[in-house]
């Protein structure tokens, strides 16, 4: 059998993405929802014919522990709520995919992974793009030094921010601005394509255009990564203009680069020797089919809990050198997940 999937919050990624998605899946599909909302639970009941008894509220969240149709619990909820309901779907004993980014603090990340590794089960982040075979491609080509040893990333990944979701700039529960929610993946595409951690970042921000609108959170963020090797990587991320994303490497006998880079589909890669003749896939469908099996296999997930973990830690010292204008060392981040 399918394993079953319940959404927990379903705002615009579950409704736009990851719904669709799982009617795509091999290895998984739509069991559950949970959502405080009645319009939604009737709707969203009719629409994938869901069954009464696998429609949740925050409330009743826990009694899934006595439903054997939700093997995995997927949390789609504001990033500060990310804790919360990842140790209840923990101690209800599922299986768990926690959205990025994976907390707003360290110590609730430690929490998370704490929690699911008493429960002993499988946890991984919405990192979808490990799943994206332009991306795959980028970690094979900086990974494996097609072109020599990396020596020059940028990224670049930010929009134009129109409060539909008043959530992303309430400090309380982002945690953050751009960096948290854009940026993230300009952070994680040097990372696996350099195929190292930094030992140390330097970041600015940039001007708030918008006092009102960002009081609370950064409007964007100009950051570089240093790596042991004496490589860097400059990103940027903002809520203040429209980006178009991309992520490029340079080495000494070429370059690779992805634009547009981090969108749901749309990724076109180019090398130094031409096209990347790479199709789209349905990232989030590949992403949650390759955790059904590595639930049904037990199998170890390439985006961990560590991993998560790994990143707030970076978010927090990106933060810090932004902050105070020093250069801030990451190298005991590094000793946290050596993995990229
Ligand atoms: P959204 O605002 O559209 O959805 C959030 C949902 O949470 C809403 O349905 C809302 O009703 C519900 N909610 C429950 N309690 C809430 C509370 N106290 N305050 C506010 N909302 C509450 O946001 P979204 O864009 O769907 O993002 C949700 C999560 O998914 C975030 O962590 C975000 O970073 C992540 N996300 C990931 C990707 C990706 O590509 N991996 C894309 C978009 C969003």
């Amino acid at each position: 059998r399918k394993l079953g999937v319940a959404l927990v919050g379903l705002g615009k990624y579950s409704t736009g993405q990851l719904a669709p998605a799982l009617q795509q899946t091999q290895h998984c599909q739509l069991a559950g929802i949970v959502t405080g909302s009645l319009a939604k639970a009737a709707q969203w009941k009719q629409q994938y014919s869901l069954p009464d008894n696998n429609i949740y509220d925050y409330k009743t969240f826990d009694r899934m522990i006595d439903n054997p149709d939700i093997d995995i619990v997927y949390v789609v909820l504001p990033n500060a709520l990310h804790a919360e309901y990842v140790v209840r779907a923990a101690q209800a004993g599922k299986h768990v995919i926690c959205e990025k980014p994976m907390a707003t603090s360290v110590a609730d990340a430690q929490r998370m992974i704490a929690a699911m590794q008493k429960a002993g089960k499988k946890f991984s982040i919405g990192y979808r793009l490990h799943f994206e075979p332009h991306h795959r491609e980028m970690m094979r080509l900086g990974q494996q030094q097609a072109f020599g040893p990396v020596q020059h990333l940028w990224a670049d990944n930010g929009f134009k921010f129109n409060n539909d979701t008043p959530w992303r700039v309430n400090k309380g529960l982002s945690g953050g601005g751009p960096l948290m929610d854009m940026g993230i993946y300009c952070l994680q595409g040097c990372l696996y394509t350099k195929g190292q951690l930094p030992v140390s970042v330097t970041a600015s921000f940039i001007p708030k255009t918008d006092p009102v609108l960002f009081k609370e959170v950064e409007a964007g963020v100009n950051w570089q990564l240093q790596f042991a090797d004496g490589s860097v990587a400059d990103c940027r991320t903002s809520y203040a203009e429209n980006m178009s994303s991309r992520l490029r490497a340079e080495a000494s006998k070429g370059w690779a680069e992805l634009a547009p880079s981090f969108g749901y589909g749309g990724i076109e890669g180019r090398t130094s020797q031409g096209t990347m003749n790479i199709q789209n896939v349905n990232q989030q469908a590949a992403q949650m089919d390759d955790f059904a099996l590595c639930v049904r296999n037990n199998q170890p997930t390439r985006v961990p809990g560590e991993m998560g973990l790994r990143d707030v830690q970076l978010l927090e010292a990106i933060y810090r050198a932004a902050e105070t204008g020093q250069k801030i060392s990451t190298k005991d981040v590094v000793a946290v997940f050596d993995k990229v």
